[in-house]
């Protein structure tokens, strides 16, 4: 199902403060894909997906799942929540203590009043789709937070919705079961072949599980593109911080040559890959530490060289994490543990121009 939002307002007034949550907001999210909505902590993802639901009304705006049009602020239409057809996995498991699994995952189908049969059925299926046979018995809070979490997107599956959303789900799950859960959760999700839209404030689990990323910052979507495009051709400085380790520098570009841009920066001149029509003027050059080879010495002269000293080390297990002085700006490098750098050493990296992201804003 594809979901559309038009110019979606939502304010809230609290201590006498407005708060514009949304602040117009359009997407359009394609049929049977994942899509996330990354962005840090008050950003607005929460209402946004609570609007999408039908859990809190947008001061304006318009709102369509596949055909039907949920809400219009316009058109004075409200679908309720529970006749748009959705389903949704929280941050907390939501699941409900004093029940066993079975009747946790078994709760939609019994409000719908479904047949004894049929519910066995379905309960049964969803629970072997996320691999929890065998717990059907079990008091839901006796599995750990990773099967609670599994738990709560069986008894969102089995009421079979056209669309699934999610807000943090894995937040609460410590580092190692967040990644497994994760990964769990990825293949799930492919296998289901529907919408979810996904919400998160984590680069990494947003780059692993999406078709799409669209990037929030203070009630506003600042780009959308595939977890590749985010990545590596991000337009704002914002969101090429925002997804990844950045070596931001400020930086001006002179000219055109062929298909590259001639930059002068921090850290001398640079030839940059050009991805946009050429624009004379102050820009910020983007390089990310696993593009930076650091290698001892000051290198053979060549384009694109940068020469300067290491300033620290940390050792964090892959690889050293290394920060690296050119004249009076630090570049975080990330280097491997066989190359041979110590703190004071001058070293050098030749980056390539496909590496040199030009950001405008
Ligand atoms: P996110 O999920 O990205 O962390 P939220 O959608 O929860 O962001 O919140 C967006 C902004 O709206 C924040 O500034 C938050 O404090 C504010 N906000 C959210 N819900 C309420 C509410 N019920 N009352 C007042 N302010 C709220
Ligand atoms: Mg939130």
């Amino acid at each position: 199902m594809r979901i559309r939002v038009e110019g979606l307002r939502k304010h809230y007034v609290s201590d006498g403060r407005t708060v514009a949550a949304l602040d117009g907001v359009d997407l359009d999210i394609p049929a049977n894909s994942i899509f996330t909505l990354l962005g840090p902590s008050g950003c607005g993802k929460t209402t946004l997906l609570r609007c999408i639901v039908g859990l809190e009304t947008p001061d304006e705006g318009e709102i369509a799942i596949g055909e039907e049009r949920v809400f219009s602020s316009r058109r004075g239409i409200a679908v309720p929540p529970e006749k748009r057809g959705l389903g949704m996995v929280f941050q907390s498991y939501a699941i409900w203590p004093h029940m066993t699994v079975f009747d946790n995952v078994a709760y939609p189908l019994r409000v719908r009043r479904a047949s004894k049969a049929r519910i066995a059925q379905k309960v049964a299926e969803a629970l072997r789709f996320v691999q929890l046979e065998g717990v059907e018995r079990r008091s839901a809070t006796r599995l750990s937070g990773g099967q609670q979490q599994r738990v709560a997107l069986a008894r969102a599956l089995v009421a079979e919705p056209k669309v699934i959303l999610f807000d943090e789900p894995l937040s609460n799950l410590d580092a190692k079961l967040r990644e497994e859960t994760r990964k769990a959760l990825e293949r799930f999700l492919g296998e289901l072949g529907i919408t979810a839209v996904y919400v998160t404030h984590d680069r990494v689990e947003a780059l692993a599980l999406s078709n799409s990323i669209a990037v929030m910052r203070a009630g506003s979507i600042v780009e959308t593109g595939s977890p590749q495009q985010i990545y590596f051709a991000a337009r704002t400085r914002f969101v090429a911080d925002f997804i990844g380790r950045a070596n931001l520098v400020a930086a001006t570009v002179r000219a055109e040559e062929g298909d590259q841009l001639v930059v002068d920066s921090a850290l001398g001149r640079l030839r940059c890959a050009q991805r946009a029509p050429l624009r004379i003027g102050e820009a910020t050059l983007c390089i990310r530490p696993e593009f930076m080879h650091l290698r001892p010495g000051d290198g053979e002269p060549v384009p694109n060289l940068v020469r300067g000293r290491i300033e620290s080390l940390a050792f964090v297990g892959e690889f050293y994490e290394a920060q690296m002085r050119v004249g009076d700006t630090l570049l975080l490098a990330r280097t491997e543990p066989e190359v041979d750098l110590h703190v004071g050493d001058p070293v050098h990296f030749v980056i390539d121009p496909a590496h040199c992201l030009l950001l405008w804003q």
